[in-house]
């Protein structure tokens, strides 16, 4: 399948690693054009490089998304290499950690701000751009969002706020033909993944145990599948959904775990 993205310039936040490589990657390996805005410019550059080593089109724009101007400074970048922005995909996110009884006000808000502000942020700043070209925009979310963690207040407000902006922006995009959808992992093992199942008292039973319960063939989802469902619903062979919240999580979220 032609998904149609041959030169279309594409933003992926937090795309130097796990999920978000995984969509930078395969956008330019149809063709377009990923510019991976991340805080690490040595993350940035060794993602960029892999791309173009292998045929790939890519930029590396360092900011720090929890800052405003650095979001701005995205687009300005962006627009100015290019010309144009046909996508967004807003990706870079952390699980804080920060909970009821451990976080602190000041903590909360400071989660919100590495974890929200900047998918707005990014949307404001970059839709002039993705309505010249009728572009889309992809968030990515969490199951956490439905279902709840424990001790991660910020990231899980977050997560649901991303879901009802999914909707939000696709009706006040209607008039506009910008299509705004959300992708929900579960358990992908990414470097975050890594850094928090190794804060865990036991990591290695830790991490059977919610395997075990993975419905779909007892296995985490790879930044591969993540990519491909968000690779699809940027390009325009998804171009009739718009406000669907997605989840490919092997069934983690929604199917009955008693049954397996
Ligand atoms: P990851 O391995 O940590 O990669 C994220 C990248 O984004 C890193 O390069 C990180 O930089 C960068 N980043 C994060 N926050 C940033 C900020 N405020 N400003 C600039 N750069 C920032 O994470 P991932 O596991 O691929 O997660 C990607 C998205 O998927 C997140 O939104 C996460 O909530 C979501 N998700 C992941 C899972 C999972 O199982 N992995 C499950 C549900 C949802 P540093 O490395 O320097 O921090």
């Amino acid at each position: 399948m032609n998904l149609g993205l041959q030169d279309k310039v594409v933003i992926v936040t937090g795309g130097a690693k796990g999920i978000g490589a995984a969509i930078a990657e395969l956008i330019a390996q149809e063709g377009g054009i990923a510019v991976i805005a991340g805080r690490s410019e040595a993350d940035n550059n060794k993602a960029v490089d892999a791309i173009r080593k292998a045929g790939g089109k890519a930029l590396a724009i360092r900011a720090e998304l929890g800052k405003v101007e650095d979001c701005k400074h995205v687009i300005d970048t962006t627009v100015k290499e290019f010309g144009r922005i046909d996508g967004l995909v807003n990706n870079a996110g952390a699980n804080d950690g920060v909970g009821l009884e451990s976080g602190s006000p000041e903590r909360f808000m400071a989660s919100l701000q590495n974890n929200l502000s900047h998918y707005y942020n990014l949307a404001h700043f970059a839709l002039p751009y993705l309505k010249a070209a009728k572009g889309a925009i992809l968030n990515i979310g969490s199951k956490v969002a439905e279902t709840g963690q424990g001790n991660t207040s910020g990231y899980a407000a977050s997560k649901g706020a991303i879901n009802a902006l999914t909707r939000e922006w696709a009706v006040e995009l209607l008039p506009h033909s910008v299509r705004v959808n959300t992708v929900n992992p579960a358990e992908v093992w990414t470097p975050l993944y890594e850094t928090w199942i190794n804060s865990l008292p036991d990591p290695k039973a830790k991490l059977a145990s919610i395997v075990s319960k993975i419905p779909l063939e007892k296995r985490m989802t790879t930044s591969e599948e993540i990519a491909s469902m968000s690779v699809f619903l940027l390009s325009d062979k998804s171009s009739h959904t718009t406000g669907q919240i997605i989840y490919v999580d092997g069934g983690y979220t929604h199917l009955d775990r008693s049954i397996s």
